[in-house]
């Protein structure tokens, strides 16, 4: 083990120095690690993607990259995978690929590793979170009565339910178990004029459930991407064409066209780019099918950016977009963007000084993804949910790193404002700027997770000052409770 120089997240928002790293080869190597840092506070890294404080740790950090074995498993009619926890997840795609096989969801990107994405509740469209498809895992973590290091499997009830989205709190997982599908296609098309609103995107839902939509800011309206299973299972002979078409259109000159206007013209021409460009430059009802994790990804590290992405249950979304206009708005400068009315429901939260204050400090500069999740089997990711699905709404900036102030502070407005008002979460991997004391109310099993993640923990090792943080708003409740 030796000291590392500092660790920088893929935003560069974050940046710390461990004391300790270690990158072991083998649980065995891990438990040792674990009984030689006994008592100091202890993390893993996986890709370092995520903007918030989720990977943090200023004692030892552990980068579990040299653990990604992949075997797959066939039983009758049941097929997984058991993969290393710190196999990045296009490594893994490509091996099951190989192989003919899928896993049941992908999110933008395969950067990440796959215990970093469980982590924290990552995504995509029209499917359950990631966290939600973990059978089992193994975790490195210590015995109660020895206080020596020890793996435990966890593959059934609440303790599941725990560590499918556990985002470092329970110990280091080593290895997951998740199902796997054979490998499928995507039917896709890009949509606009026959959308446009919020009503349209949504009845599309039940004939391409695997769509994606988005808010076009400035133009107010919405464009989608269809995407249903390809019955047929056939790639286009186009497939390629397609790849080359998002890959220089959308993945390189429309990101070069937001840098150029954000960084370099800061902001001018960006409601022409939304009003009259971006509409007419996109082409529409192009029909492509592609093997599923190529339609489903794209090449979205390619330029840094920083994002938050906040979730609601459906039936928040339609008041929740009409709130998102109305609060960009005002970034822009339109100083009475929000009602009367809307300012009634936000003066008990104390924040209206600091809204009327944002206006005209931030402009919004990237369409806003919609994504539709189904309800999680868990019990804190974003999408954990009895009944209704969730949607994920997202919010991108690109402004250089250094000229974030405005974005931070609307996200930091978004995330309070929509949370009160709509019950909406903020994603663990992103920017998550709530205070903790809110948590409670949007995640009715918190309790349970810190009950679970005490008796795995009980010295608190696993957390750093920003899970700690979290985990006060469960203890908060209790003590609410007990008096
Ligand atoms: C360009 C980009 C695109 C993205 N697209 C999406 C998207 O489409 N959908 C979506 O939902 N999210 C998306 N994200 C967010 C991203 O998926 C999450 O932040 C994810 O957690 C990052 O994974 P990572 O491997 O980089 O983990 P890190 O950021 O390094 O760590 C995340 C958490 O995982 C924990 N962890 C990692 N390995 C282990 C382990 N072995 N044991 C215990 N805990 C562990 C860490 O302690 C930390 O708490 C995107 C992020 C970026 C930068």
């Amino acid at each position: 083990m030796s000291p590392l120089p500092r660790l920088t997240n893929f935003g560069r928002n974050l940046s710390w120095q461990p004391k300790y790293f270690a990158q072991p080869s083998s649980e065995q190597e891990v438990l040792d690690l674990l009984n030689q840092y006994r008592g100091r506070q202890i993390r893993v890294i996986g890709r370092l993607h995520a903007w918030s404080e989720a990977a943090k740790c200023d004692e030892v950090s552990l980068d579990l990259r040299n653990m990604s074995s992949i075997v797959l498993h066939h039983e009758g009619d049941d097929h997984w995978v058991e993969v290393g926890a710190g196999c990045q997840i296009k490594d893994l795609i490509r091996e099951l690929d190989r192989q003919g096989w899928t896993l049941p969801s992908v999110g933008l990107i395969m950067d990440q590793c796959i215990a970093g994405a469980c982590a924290t509740g990552t995504h995509g469209s029209g499917r359950h979170s990631l966290s939600h498809y973990v059978q089992s895992v193994r975790l490195a973590t210590y015995d109660a009565e020895t206080g020596q290091a020890v793996i435990r499997t966890i593959d059934t009830g609440n303790e599941l339910r725990a560590v499918r989205c556990a985002i470092g709190c329970l110990g280091v997982i080593t290895s997951l178990r998740l199902p796997i599908r054979p490998q499928y296609t995507i039917r896709e098309r890009i949509r606009y004029r026959q959308i446009r609103t919020l009503e349209a995107a949504l009845a599309a839902e039940e004939e391409f459930p695997l769509q994606q939509f988005y808010l076009y800011p400035w133009l107010w309206e919405y464009a989608a991407q269809h995407r249903e299973e390809d019955p047929d299972n056939k790639r286009s002979s186009v497939a390629r064409l397609y790849r080359l078409y998002w890959l220089l259109s959308l993945d390189l000159f429309l990101h070069l066209e937001f840098l150029f206007l954000v960084r370099i013209c800061r902001g001018w021409g960006i409601r022409t780019l939304f009003r009259s460009i971006l509409p007419r430059t996109v082409i529409e009802n192009w029909v492509v099918s592609d093997t599923a994790y190529k339609q489903l990804t794209m090449q979205h590290s390619l330029f840094r950016h920083i994002e938050i992405e906040i979730f609601v249950k459906r039936s928040q979304l339609p008041g929740m977009m009409k709130f998102v206009e109305r609060f960009l708005r005002l970034g822009g400068g339109e100083r009475d963007a929000l009602s009367p009315d809307l300012r009634t429901q936000l003066e008990p939260l104390g924040i209206l000084d600091e809204l009327d204050s944002f206006c005209g400090q931030y402009q919004h500069h990237y369409p806003i993804c919609i994504r539709k999740i189904l309800p999680d089997d868990t019990l804190i990711s974003m999408c954990s949910s009895d009944d209704e699905a969730i949607y994920a709404v997202s919010f991108i900036s690109y402004a250089r790193t250094n000229d974030r102030a405005g974005f931070l502070t609307m996200a930091n407005l978004l995330a309070r404002t929509t949370a009160a008002l709509f019950n909406a979460r903020p994603h663990w991997g992103k920017v998550s700027p709530l205070p903790p004391a809110i948590l409670n109310d949007l995640y009715p099993h918190l309790d349970q997770f810190k009950q679970i993640a005490d008796k795995f923990d009980p010295k608190g090792v696993f957390r750093n000052d920003w899970m700690r943080a979290v985990l006060s708003a469960a203890d908060a409740s209790s003590t609410l409770e007990k008096s």
